[in-house]
């Protein structure tokens, strides 16, 4: 039955948060992941720690609509040698120094061959770049450009202990919670990127803790919640390719990504840019923040663009602090822990909830005294309402849910149109109707 429903907020937040938020990503920070391998596995067994996930394991070699699930690619060890047998480069320090799926090598080059297989940013010269080369099998190094600049002619050797296994997997894991209604909304994190800390052991901390935090609702909300944690664009057509039923069911849904950084807020639209989600997400941001970046949908980026296909259209907008590829920080060897902030991942985790809040209550309102405006003092309601000493600013909240409580409007309506924090506009619907004063409509 539709009816106003308690704050996820006001239940779920604990303040402080952020930095448990920020412990978990660093336990992920350091794992070696990439679209398939013991790295993914790993990462999925920390968060099966959190929630009871469920973890899949798709073949490599299997179709997922136009896409071949690859290879699975696991590697052990890589490093080079100067000519005096020094490690200059350690995949043990830095997992970075390797391109992600390198084929193994082992061999003597001089120092003009190696550099062709060496990636650096010269624009950048002190960080060591972010690299991969899934689908075009190759061998390489990163490393800075400062480092490489100051190498000496002669002969290197280099190792890599890698392999790609044909009979191996792609590994995805997903949480499902189901609610009252059938409908579902999505929650999505990519778990592909080795150590690179905002992009994403930011985005999967979030989703981790607020899988945990909602699991506490269980069966109590009006939605179901789907959690995924998939290797960007392979996993998530995967995990569409496999969920047909589910799909149906998904009308909007969240990608976490980059949620950790000082930058921002920033929301990237879904591609029908005016579906609820995009509607709550802004909302929230503004409530926040006085200029907040909200951006268009365009077709590039994270896993909004499969969920956003054309078959699909599940209305999946991007959650982040500064954009991605627009930070300095951004696939590179600085986007570090130190890069990342509990108060941060505070704040997304908190935007995940109040957008949650939005989602729940998102219903039609009916004034029940809608003839002038109710006697609110004869209930105890006038001034009673919010925790402000000033009546005005304390009773607006309440007199904008009467006034627009007609039968058209939504709660995000109202809190849209009266530049009132969407909370405050939530509380006095909540009192209202347990006054007798309002009702819902489904
Ligand atoms: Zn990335």
């Amino acid at each position: 039955m539709p009816m106003i429903r308690e704050s996820v907020v006001q239940k779920l937040y604990q303040p402080g948060i952020g930095q448990e938020l920020w412990d978990f990503a660093n336990t992920l920070y350091p794992i070696c992941r990439s679209i398939s391998g013991n790295g993914v596995r790993e990462t999925l067994s920390h968060i099966n720690q959190k929630i009871d996930l469920q973890i899949h394991e798709v073949p490599s070699g299997t179709q997922a609509f136009d896409w071949t699930i690859a290879p699975e690619w696991n590697i052990r060890d890589a490093w080079i040698k100067d000519p005096q047998g020094n490690k200059i480069i350690d995949f043990k320090k830095h997992n970075l120094h390797v391109l992600n799926y390198s084929a193994p090598i082992s061999g003597k080059f001089q120092l003009s061959e190696l550099k062709k297989h060496i990636y650096t940013m010269p624009d950048q010269p002190d960080l060591i770049p972010y690299r991969t080369s899934y689908y075009n099998i190759n061998w390489g190094f990163c490393m800075s450009h400062d480092q490489l600049m100051s190498l000496p002619d002669g002969e290197y050797e280099a190792f890599i202990d890698s392999d790609h296994n044909p009979k191996g997997s792609l590994t995805y894991g997903e949480y499902f919670l189901q609610g009252e209604s059938d409908e579902i909304f999505l929650f999505s994190a990519h778990c592909c990127h080795p150590s690179l800390a905002n992009d994403n052991c930011s985005g999967m901390s979030v989703n981790t803790h607020l899988a945990r935090a909602l699991t506490s609702l269980k069966g109590k909300t009006r939605y179901s919640y789907q959690f995924i944690f998939a290797p960007g664009t392979i996993g998530s057509i995967t995990w569409l390719s496999r969920n047909e039923d589910k799909i149906r069911r998904i009308k909007n849904g969240l990608i976490l990504s980059c949620v950790g950084d000082p930058g921002g807020p920033t929301y990237k639209r879904s591609q029908a840019g005016d579906a609820i989600v995009d509607r709550a997400v802004e909302k929230i941001l503004r409530d926040e923040e006085a200029n907040p970046n909200i951006v268009d949908f365009w077709p590039y980026g994270y896993d909004e663009r499969q969920y956003n296909s054309p078959a699909f259209r599940l209305n999946v907008g991007l959650l982040l602090r500064s954009r991605f590829g627009l930070f300095p920080e951004y696939h590179t060897s600085a986007d570090n822990m130190d890069f990342i902030r509990p108060e941060y991942l505070e704040k997304s985790y908190k935007n995940t909830l109040q957008i949650i809040d939005i989602l729940e209550n998102e219903y039609r309102t009916v004034n029940l005294a809608p003839h002038g405006e109710p006697n609110l003092g004869k209930r105890g309601l006038y001034g009673a309402i919010g925790g402000d000493k000033k009546a005005y600013d304390a009773n607006l909240p309440v007199f904008w849910m009467l006034n627009q409580s007609d039968g058209e409007h939504t709660l995000l309506d109202v809190a849209t149109r009266a530049k009132l924090p969407y909370e405050r506009i939530h509380d006095a619907a909540k009192v209202l109707a347990e006054n007798g004063l309002l009702r819902v409509e489904g």
